[in-house]
């Protein structure tokens, strides 16, 4: 059976309840307990982002587009923080701008590691938003 749903959240920086959120909408899919903590982790990381990076831990508007088309779920995490200079150094394993922050740079590699892909658009001083996909059942293992 083919199955298609969209949904759209936004909400103040300061919170942190994304995760739940994005959890419960992707239950559809049927999803095994790890894919649905390996999504909630990569929401997360994205969502962390915002906050430290685009907002500097003040308040700011971050909007989770999230979609399922069958197996398929696609994550949208958008902010209209700082923006990114340049995508392709800061995704790189353990390149960081807030090193003397306790950050590691890792973000961006555990997001790619635990999704099947990862687009991220971003433009200085108008925000970002990172794209992430992941296909459910992929692994094989599942119960029901
Ligand atoms: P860690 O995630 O390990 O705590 P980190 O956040 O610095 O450290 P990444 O998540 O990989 O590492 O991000 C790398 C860099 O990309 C960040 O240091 C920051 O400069 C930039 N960046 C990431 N997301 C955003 C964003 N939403 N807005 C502005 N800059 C961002
Ligand atoms: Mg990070």
């Amino acid at each position: 059976m083919s199955s298609c749903n969209e949904m759209r959240v936004e909400f103040k920086s300061i919170a942190q309840n994304e995760r739940m959120v994005v959890a419960a909408f992707i239950t559809e899919t049927n999803p095994t307990l790890e894919e649905v903590s390996d999504i909630k982790t990569a929401v997360s990381e994205a969502v962390t982002n915002s906050i430290i990076h685009a907002y500097d831990n003040r308040e700011g508007i971050i909007h989770i587009k999230a979609k399922t088309e069958n197996r398929l779920v696609t994550i949208w995490v958008t902010d209209e923080g700082h923006g990114i200079e340049d995508i392709k150094k800061a995704m790189e394993p353990m390149y960081t701008t807030k090193a003397n922050e306790d950050r590691s740079g890792l973000g961006f590699s555990f997001m790619e590691a635990l999704m099947d892909g990862i687009e991220v658009c971003s433009k200085k001083n108008v925000g970002t938003t990172v794209k992430m996909w992941k296909e459910i059942g992929a692994t094989g293992h599942h119960f029901n």
